[in-house]
């Protein structure tokens, strides 16, 4: 059973126990932002909370976030991150989005940043009235996944590059994962443990996942899994 806690009027997390996702609303229509990982009827959920059209974007496909996606036959999502959807078994036609995108809910713009590395399509959303930034996996404060296929380190260290040059845009960070809100000082210090990471200049400890050998990056702000 998820959790509902609405964070302002027209914001509202999802908590399902392994992820977060998030319904928004604007004064026309409504949207869900992922959908869990063991939430099928994320849709209830939304649709609960507002009686808006409801439209579903996903900052990502890995398998904890898109559970509840087959309730829509359109998914905003980036184009870079269809073969990982289609992976996941994710379903539904795509409505590419990519940066500098604005989907407008009603007085309510939400611009797409593309922050690739953690996926190849993943993006950020920033809520620009509201002055925050719904960040996906890729800024948080717990576990971050960089081992396996579609993850690759170096563009993530320049997607949170990038990512600082946007922070007097926003004051607050909610991510899928840890901590909400986190703040933006999180986005330098995880480029700089990236950073440490792929020059090799961090040791890992050794931990089996889902049967893989990985290793884990502790830093005291988060930690990166990676190979
Ligand atoms: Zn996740």
């Amino acid at each position: 059973m998820a959790e509902i806690i609405r964070i302002d009027r027209q914001t509202w997390r999802i908590e399902d126990g392994m992820v977060r996702f998030f319904v928004l609303e604007g004064d026309e229509k409504a949207l869900m932002i992922d959908s869990g990982m063991n939430t099928p009827d994320a849709v209830k959920y939304a649709k609960e909370l507002s009686d808006k059209p409801l439209e579903m974007l996903n900052t990502h496909a890995d398998r904890d976030h898109i559970s509840g996606n087959g309730a829509f036959e359109k998914i905003y999502m980036s184009s870079n991150e269809e073969a990982n959807y289609r992976a996941a078994g994710g379903k539904g036609e795509i409505i590419p989005i990519k940066d500098g995108d604005i989907i407008d809910l009603g007085n309510r713009p939400l611009e797409i940043i593309d922050i690739p590395g953690h996926t190849p399509g993943s993006v950020a959303i920033l809520d620009i009235n509201n002055r925050v930034l719904i960040s996906g996996d890729s800024v948080q404060d717990g576990t971050i996944f960089m081992f396996g296929e579609f993850r690759d380190i170096h563009s993530y260290i320049e997607s949170m590059k990038k990512l600082e040059t946007y922070k007097d845009r926003f004051d607050a960070i909610f991510p899928s994962h840890g901590s909400l809100p986190v703040n933006k000082d999180l986005i330098g210090k995880l480029a700089g443990g990236a950073e440490e990471i792929a020059a090799g200049r961090v040791k890992g400890e050794e931990r089996d996942m889902f049967g893989n050998k990985v290793m884990c990056y502790q830093f005291p702000y988060a930690s990166f899994l990676g190979t």
